[in-house]
């Protein structure tokens, strides 16, 4: 596969400015001649996710927006929308943390798929993964590709919904980061942390030591 070159025109990157949508944006580049990286706001826990997003793009030379998603506050008051509830320390035996809200990719892809249409774009990516066991079911290959026919028919026109990291788990995805060129900038600048820490993060919670975890099986399966 050569990576270099841009045979595609546009595509609209979902970006959280964590690590899985800022290596799907290091993908996009390559392959896209024109890439604009849409973020959501929904009152998240840590504005600072927003922060890290805009320090990305303005690195990257991306253009960005953001839309006001705050009614996913009002749908499912959980504890990433809402700052006086505790993130659960460990995740539950089923694998879903109680900061999912419910839907919220599949009303994420909805919105990102009316933008691109507007801008006359069907390529929308996104960074989610079956593999990763997050359980959430709106990041499943199945539900993709349902979304992805359901989409085509509600706006009359053909997306295209890729999702570079589906098949692949975290320490692959810090692999693909590092062929792209991008793993100092992922490991700096990307924020997952629940705690809100950007980089290496607070290194405790579910999220880092999933990232951690990923990071060491990467060092060890490639360098
Ligand atoms: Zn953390």
């Amino acid at each position: 596969m050569n990576m270099n070159t841009k045979n595609k025109e546009k595509a609209v990157v979902v970006f959280s400015g964590g690590q899985d949508s800022t290596t799907c944006l290091l993908w996009a580049l390559k392959r896209y001649k024109e890439v604009i990286a849409l973020s959501f706001d929904y009152g998240q826990r840590h504005k600072k996710e927003l922060e890290c997003a805009k320090d990305i793009t303005e690195e990257l030379g991306v253009e960005w927006h953001v839309l006001d998603m705050s009614l996913l506050n009002q749908l499912a008051p959980n504890s990433l929308t809402r700052t006086d509830i505790e993130v659960d320390k460990e995740a539950p035996n089923d694998g879903v943390p109680n900061s999912v809200v419910d839907g919220r990719n599949m009303l994420f892809l909805t919105f990102a798929a009316v933008f691109a249409k507007q801008r006359g774009i069907t390529d929308i990516i996104t960074g989610v993964s079956q593999s990763d066991f997050s359980g959430y079911p709106d990041c499943r290959d199945v539900f993709i590709k349902s979304l992805n026919a359901t989409l085509n028919l509600a706006m009359d026109y053909t997306f295209c919904v890729e999702t570079p990291l589906m098949w692949i788990d975290k320490a692959d995805t810090w692999k693909l980061s590092d062929d792209l060129g991008g793993l100092e900038l992922v490991r700096e600048k990307t924020l997952t942390c629940y705690n809100g820490i950007k980089g290496e993060g607070c290194g405790t919670c579910p999220s880092c030591k999933l990232r951690k975890q990923g990071y060491e099986e990467f060092l060890k399966r490639y360098k």
